[in-house]
């Protein structure tokens, strides 16, 4: 990779968090070099060569002001976010969380970026590392990328699994055993809901309990551990008859109406693309042989005769010990015009990766424009973000979705939590229009 001049950017990866970083450079006037190994080498979970992909879920995450997820989508927006609004153009309903046709989201991520005059995309395997650069080659980073990556950091790379959810057609369900509605009757009643009685949730409990799981060619002694937000469901399952019941198929906030009661378990189907033919089951991500799923889901009500439009599968995560060489800007600590963003410094989620890409990206157009770095205050949710992959003891490291357990306690404290929640936000929201304006940091120009 040749050296950039100093108007001159690099992006590796063109994942969430690499598009966004590009796209907060470009728009504030440097010229980016953005790097996709795609298709000229595949990962183990992308099936396309846009940019921007979703691998798994089709959702962004809650959009319900006072929720944490919601809170950093208002935060990126108020940088002009490339992804939200490549999102909202792709959006789907979906109640209260913002989920998107993955295929109209990640193909105007493409349109917009290819047609950047400041952006160049070069498709190919990035080996080597020379600045300036945004490191952001996910979870699935190749591996002589890696393995010069742990060369560089000096220490091992952590590991650990996640799994994706099935995907079925909408015409192979049975609906006259589903309804559909969204929990508490948020938002339109988009979810397909397949309610089970006692009996009917013992049986599928148990046969999900002794399914086959798949044979794993990975390196299971270190990878052993499961990031605890995206279980599989089988895991899930082992860990007891209630775990699903208090988990993915927990009842609450639902009434089936042809019995007028809240059903003993429920599996929640949300629906995966624009044309609505496709659904997910919500929370079912699984590391199940292929002819297992298709068995055990099959107990699930209205699923009986379920074609799968995709099976679930098991992938090895990549992430690095962050605090060990990241400072809160998201500069590499002995590297000062190296950035690094996404899944591989230890955020968890699309919406996460987008806004750490987000944050180098305008972090490394400051430094090549001469001006600080910005480091956004841990009472807004991507500045504690930030603060967590950059203080957190890289011994106990483990990678983060956006949640309020990350803030510091609110002073007074607020004792519903609703409110305080609420509280937290506007406060955040504040704090952040006040760093941009002493910083002078303008929206990127809208999508
Ligand atoms: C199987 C699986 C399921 C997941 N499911 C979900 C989910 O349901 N919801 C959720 O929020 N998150 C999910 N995640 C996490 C998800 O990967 C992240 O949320 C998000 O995609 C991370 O964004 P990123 O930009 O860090 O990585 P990615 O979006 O993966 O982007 C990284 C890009 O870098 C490219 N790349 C890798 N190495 C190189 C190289 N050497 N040179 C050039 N390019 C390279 C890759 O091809 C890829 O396009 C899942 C992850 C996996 C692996």
């Amino acid at each position: 990779m040749p050296d950039g001049s100093r108007r001159q950017a690099h992006v590796i990866g063109g994942g969430l968090a690499g598009t966004e970083a590009a796209w907060q450079l470009a728009e504030r006037g440097i010229a980016v070099v953005l790097h996709e190994q795609r298709p000229v080498r595949a990962t183990p979970a992308h099936r396309t060569d846009h940019l921007g992909e979703l691998v798994c879920s089709n959702s962004l995450g809650s959009d319900t002001f006072g929720s944490a997820p919601a809170l950093l989508k208002a935060e990126m927006r108020r940088f002009g976010s490339l992804v939200l609004a490549a999102a909202e153009r792709a959006r789907v309903p979906a109640g209260s969380a913002l989920a998107v046709d993955r295929d109209v989201f990640s193909a105007e991520l493409t349109r917009h970026l290819e047609a950047h005059p400041r952006v160049t995309i070069v498709r190919g395997e990035v080996t080597e590392l020379a600045g300036p650069l945004v490191l952001a080659t996910g979870p699935l980073t190749s591996e002589a990328l890696a393995g010069r990556l742990r060369d560089l950091v000096g220490r091992d790379h952590l590991h650990f699994f996640d799994a994706a959810a099935p995907v079925v057609s909408r015409e192979s369900l049975d609906e006259s055993r589903l309804f559909a509605a969204s929990r508490y009757g948020k938002g339109e009643g988009v979810y397909l809901n397949a309610p089970m009685d006692k009996a009917e949730y013992e049986r599928f409990w148990l046969a999900l309990r002794d399914a086959e799981n798949a044979v794993l060619h990975l390196d299971q002694e270190r990878s052993a551990t499961f990031f605890e937000g995206c279980l599989p469901v089988e895991v899930l399952a082992r860990r007891g008859e209630d775990a699903l019941r208090f988990g993915p198929m927990k009842p609450v906030g639902l009434v089936d109406p042809r019995t007028g009661k809240r059903p003993w378990a429920v599996v929640q189907l949300r629906q995966d693309n624009v044309a609505g033919d496709l659904f997910n089951l919500v929370g079912f991500q699984t590391q199940l042989k292929w002819p297992e799923q298709k068995r055990v889901f099959a107990l699930i009500p209205g699923l009986e005769h379920a074609e799968f439009a995709r099976l679930g599968v098991m992938h090895q995560n990549t992430f690095l010990a962050a605090p060990s060489f990241l400072e809160p800007s998201l500069c590499w600590r002995e590297q000062p015009d190296w950035f690094a963003a996404g899944t591989l410094i230890g955020v968890e989620g699309y919406t996460e990766a987008a806004a750490t890409g987000l944050l180098a990206g305008l972090n490394l157009a400051r430094a090549l424009s001469g001006q600080v770095p910005v480091v956004l205050p841990p009472t807004t949710m991507l500045g504690a973000l930030a603060r967590y992959v950059s203080t957190c003891d890289p011994a106990v490291f483990q990678p983060m979705n956006s949640n309020w357990g990350l803030f510091d306690p609110i002073d007074p404290p607020v004792r519903d939590k609703r409110q305080r929640h609420e509280r937290m936000a506007e406060r955040a929201l504040a704090d952040l229009d006040r760093v941009l304006l002493e910083a002078g940091i303008a929206a990127a120009a809208p999508a």
